[in-house]
């Protein structure tokens, strides 16, 4: 005998637990979501969990704001713990035309209705990094309002209350193949089963599955480094600082702080030991109390990088939904979208925010 199910969702990082939770907020309770792995194993486990407002588009700062609010309130609206860390984010840079860029997207955030964003100079940077050697630089955009979160327990919460409206979840389930049978899906993997709808939130494995529909999504792995210092910095506030000019990145984690370069793409030969050298030299310039930390530990995520930058979600084929490709956004943008999705998949789209510019099958570019 074929299982049936009304909707089966496939994948359990952030994405797939929103879209499965919000589904039953919709009256849907007929509902399996399957993991190849565990649950958050993919970006979401890896995902330095920063959410911040700081966006240059009118979808992805609507996103922003509603993102927040999902993390900064989870912690009430859920049975499960979720703590909103409150560090803030800033972004600088001694580039002229990346300011201009920086001014330009406050003004359109302030113009939303976005309350904290705030343009420094560099004389008012040690507002936000005091550690922060300003010399070189032409200033820089922080919202104190923003912060990080721990993904992971976003996914807990939601398929937590997801599970307690009927749901069911399977891990260790791997997807090998979705093809239509008699007007349904049939979802093949350790065994097969019968949907009428099925929902890939595959991350970047989604350009893979979603293949045989003729779709070329090109949404990759991109191996971010990042390294966990000793103690640092007690007692400061440490923003999600990104010097836009060199990749230099920091977060707070704990005590301690996470260490980063984001380039575009990592140099031929790039490991952790290169990573950490190439930090401790722009340290030494740009915060030199964090150029000879010790590290602790090394971490390695995937992000979900590649498409044309904006995620891929909607409807594929009648009955053949999805959304991926959240180009490094997704743990902040991944619970909103996930939310519009379904009420998309119930016919009662968000009144307020139309996302069909997002269809998996538009052009190159048409987004956003
Ligand atoms: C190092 C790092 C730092 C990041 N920092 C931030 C940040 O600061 N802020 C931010 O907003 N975002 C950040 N991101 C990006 C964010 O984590 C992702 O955009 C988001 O997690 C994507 O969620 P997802 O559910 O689409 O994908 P995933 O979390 O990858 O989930 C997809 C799931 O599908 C499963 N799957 C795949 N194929 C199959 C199959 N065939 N069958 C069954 N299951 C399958 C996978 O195992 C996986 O668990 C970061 C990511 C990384 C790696």
């Amino acid at each position: 005998m074929v299982e049936r199910v009304g909707t089966l969702v496939v994948g359990g990082g952030i994405v797939g637990a929103a879209v499965a939770y919000y589904l039953t907020q919709e009256g849907e309770i007929d509902i399996l979501l399957v993991e190849q792995n565990e649950l958050a194993s993919g970006s979401t486990g890896g995902s330095f969990g920063g959410v911040r407002q700081q966006f240059s588009t009118p979808h992805e700062i609507e996103f922003s704001r509603r993102g927040l609010e999902f993390w900064k309130t989870a912690g009430a609206v859920f049975d499960t713990a979720v703590p909103f860390f409150q560090t803030g984010y800033l972004l600088v840079t001694g580039q002229p035309e990346i300011m201009a860029k920086l001014h330009e997207a406050a003004q359109l955030q302030a113009s939303m209705g976005l309350t904290d964003v705030h343009i420094l100079d560099p004389e008012q940077l040690d507002q936000a990094a005091p550690w922060m050697n300003p010399e070189g630089l032409l200033g820089g955009c922080w919202t104190p309002g923003d912060g990080r979160v721990t993904p992971p327990d976003g996914v807990r919460a939601l398929i937590n209350a997801a599970k307690a409206r009927g749901a069911q979840v399977r891990e260790h389930w791997p997807v090998r193949e979705i093809a239509p049978r008699d007007g349904q899906w049939l979802v093949s993997g350790p065994q097969e089963v019968e949907a009428q709808r099925v929902v890939v939130c595959a991350g970047y494995w989604s350009s893979q599955l979603m293949r045989p529909f003729g779709l070329d999504l090109t949404i990759r792995p991109y191996q971010l480094l990042g390294a966990i210092s000793e103690p640092a910095l007690p007692g400061q506030t440490v923003p999600l600082t990104i010097d836009l000019d060199t990749g230099f990145c920091v977060e707070r984690e704990g005590q301690s702080l996470v260490l980063a370069i984001l380039y575009e793409e990592n140099p031929p030969g790039w490991s952790h030991e290169r990573m950490l050298e190439e930090f401790a030299e722009l340290a030494r310039r740009r915060a030199p109390q964090l150029s000879e930390l010790k590290v602790v530990r090394y971490t390695t995520g995937n992000v979900d990088l590649g498409g044309d930058g904006q995620p891929y979600v909607g409807e594929v084929e009648p009955g053949l939904w999805m959304a991926a490709g959240f180009g490094g956004h997704g743990t902040m943008h991944g619970p909103v979208v996930g939310k519009l999705l379904a009420q998309l998949m119930a016919g009662r789209p968000d009144p307020t925010l139309d996302i069909s510019d997002l269809n998996p099958r538009r052009a190159p570019g048409a987004a956003g």
